[in-house]
């Protein structure tokens, strides 16, 4: 399948633990005030580039722990970043998803390619980004209704379990 990218990152360490490559993705619905990232809410431009072709971009980093999924909303293109987000579980990378969407709402009603992307996260950020919640003390998110959600802990248990930075330690790629 084909992402249609703002941009991406190959040598991250502000997105989440550890060295990460990020993707930011093209298009976002949620038009937050103050947004992080503004260039990337229009869905028209970006460019296409295949799954694949991420891929071989990220792995060409062997020192990369983690992928970060950004954007833009990655549950636009959820069905293609749910393949990418297989791939790289599957390669032992730590992945973690952003998104303007709340992780309920989403497992409920984002369809088949949005819980694809959810069970091939790690930590899901959610929530749109608030300026009045906003605070520079908050590590890897902006305001402080966003959650950093323990995926598997959450799944798990049917509620949700906030990620605790020692319980997802980055992994080393199958590749290394
Ligand atoms: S969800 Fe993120 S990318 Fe989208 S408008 Fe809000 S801050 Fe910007």
């Amino acid at each position: 399948m084909d992402l249609c990218l703002y941009g991406t990152v190959q040598d991250s360490i502000v997105d989440g633990p550890g060295l990460r490559y990020t993707v930011f993705v093209q298009g976002c619905p949620h038009a937050c005030p103050g947004c992080h990232n503004p260039d990337s809410q229009p869905a028209e431009g970006g460019e296409v580039h295949s799954v694949q072709e991420v891929l071989a971009d990220i792995r060409q980093n062997p020192l990369v722990q983690g992928v970060t999924l950004s954007g833009g909303e990655p549950f636009q293109q959820a069905d293609a970043c749910a393949e990418l987000a297989e791939a790289l579980k599957a390669e032992g990378y730590s992945v973690w998803t952003y998104t303007g969407g709340l992780f309920e709402d989403l497992m409920a009603n984002g369809g088949e390619g949005a819980q694809r992307l959810i069970r091939s996260t790690d930590v899901l950020v959610d929530g749109p980004f608030v300026e009045a919640l906003r605070s520079l003390d908050l590590k890897w998110c902006g305001s402080s209704n966003q959650r950093l959600i323990d995926v598997p802990k959450s799944l798990a248990t049917g509620s949700v379990i906030l990620w605790q930075p020692d319980t997802v330690a980055p992994q080393r790629p199958a590749s290394w």
